[in-house]
């Protein structure tokens, strides 16, 4: 199969459709990450999304919607709360999960009673979404475990050949996935931490929980359990406070050999005297926006990366940490 890159325009977005009807995927880029999309009633549509990325079969994939679609459609009750928060923050970076009416093909849920849906704000993917008016399963768009493409040629590194289309949009600025918030409960309980924090959804509706998957227990959200946003190549991952024995490893590896570099925000850039950095930027959010740019430049061009984390960990750099301690683990 020959994988094209594509601008979004009437042509690329017809073809996208016929790929779609056909059972095929086409990658398609929002304001998180590019998303890897097929049909959610074609079962075996879903099933090769979980083929081509490598997915373990029990982890769910969301469904993505235009913002002008009902979503009565696919979820059986919206609570109160669901409502204010989509109100709030909708289109935009944050998945809610309902029970299901189980419309869609069982595959994207994995056999759940539920299903997590998503209004992306991305101009391109609401084009995408509103040409096809089909809810539309997706994960990230790339090999399974592998830092998850922000741009269009990320998509096309790892799945070159096992996709028709990439519709390009350009670089993802939010940069790390959606929240994913479980709206089944009393209260909404976050699942995956993303820009929209759990602070900013209590904001709104009063409280906000948040879910910790305790040992041995079976995972809420099961894609929490596993080994993710890996870069190709080592990596290592120091506190804040260990940043000099971060910075005499650098020295140390590269001394022998190893071609090295450092990954760390903008602040811990400026306080080291190091040549070889790959800066995350100053602000949570530029931060999170460049987190997989980076560890994709990091693997392009590094055999080790030596990851410092940011001082501050609590709001979006929650998110940004989640992932970088999963990028870092053996
Ligand atoms: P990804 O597609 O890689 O962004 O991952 C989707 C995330 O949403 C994973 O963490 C899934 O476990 C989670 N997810 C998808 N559907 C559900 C669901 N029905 N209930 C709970 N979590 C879900
Ligand atoms: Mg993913």
């Amino acid at each position: 199969m020959q994988t094209r890159i594509l601008p979004i325009d009437e042509n690329s977005l017809k073809l996208s459709e016929k790929i779609i009807l056909n059972g095929g995927t086409v990658a398609f880029p929002t304001e998180t990450v590019y998303g890897l999309g097929a049909n959610a009633f074609d079962g075996l549509a879903v099933k090769n999304v979980f083929k081509i990325k490598g997915r373990p079969n029990d982890n769910p994939l969301i469904v993505h919607v235009h913002k002008d679609y009902d979503i009565l459609n696919l979820v059986s009750y919206v609570p109160e709360y669901a409502k204010s928060l989509a109100k709030a923050f909708l289109p935009g970076p944050l998945t809610m999960v309902y029970k299901s009416k189980g419309v869609v093909s069982s595959a994207v849920s994995c056999g759940l009673d539920t299903i997590a849906v998503r209004i992306p704000s991305h101009d391109g993917a609401q084009k995408f979404l509103k040409y096809l008016n089909l809810p539309i399963a997706a994960p990230s768009a790339n090999i399974s475990k592998h830092v998850s493409p922000v741009t269009a040629e990320h998509v096309y590194s790892d799945l070159d050949g096992k996709v028709e289309v990439i519709l390009d949009g350009g670089k993802c600025s939010g940069g790390i996935e959606s929240t994913v918030l479980d709206c089944t409960g009393e209260i909404p309980v976050v699942l995956r931490s993303g820009l929209i924090t759990r602070d900013m959804i209590a904001k709104v509706v009063g409280d906000c929980g948040e879910y910790v998957l305790k040992e041995g227990e079976k995972a809420r959200s099961p894609g929490m359990k596993y080994k993710h946003y890996s870069p190709n190549c080592k990596t290592m991952l120091f506190s804040y406070a260990e940043c000099e024995k971060a910075v005499e490893r650098y020295y140390k590896y590269n001394a022998e050999g190893m071609n090295t570099y450092i990954l760390c925000d903008g602040q811990t850039a400026n306080s080291i005297n190091v040549d070889k950095v790959l800066n995350l930027g100053n602000s949570d959010y530029e931060i999170a926006s460049n987190l997989y740019y980076m560890l994709r430049e990091g693997e392009r061009k590094a055999q080790m990366i030596i990851a410092v984390a940011p001082q501050k960990q609590d709001g979006v750099m929650a998110g940004v940490m989640n992932r970088l301690i999963k990028a870092c683990k053996d």
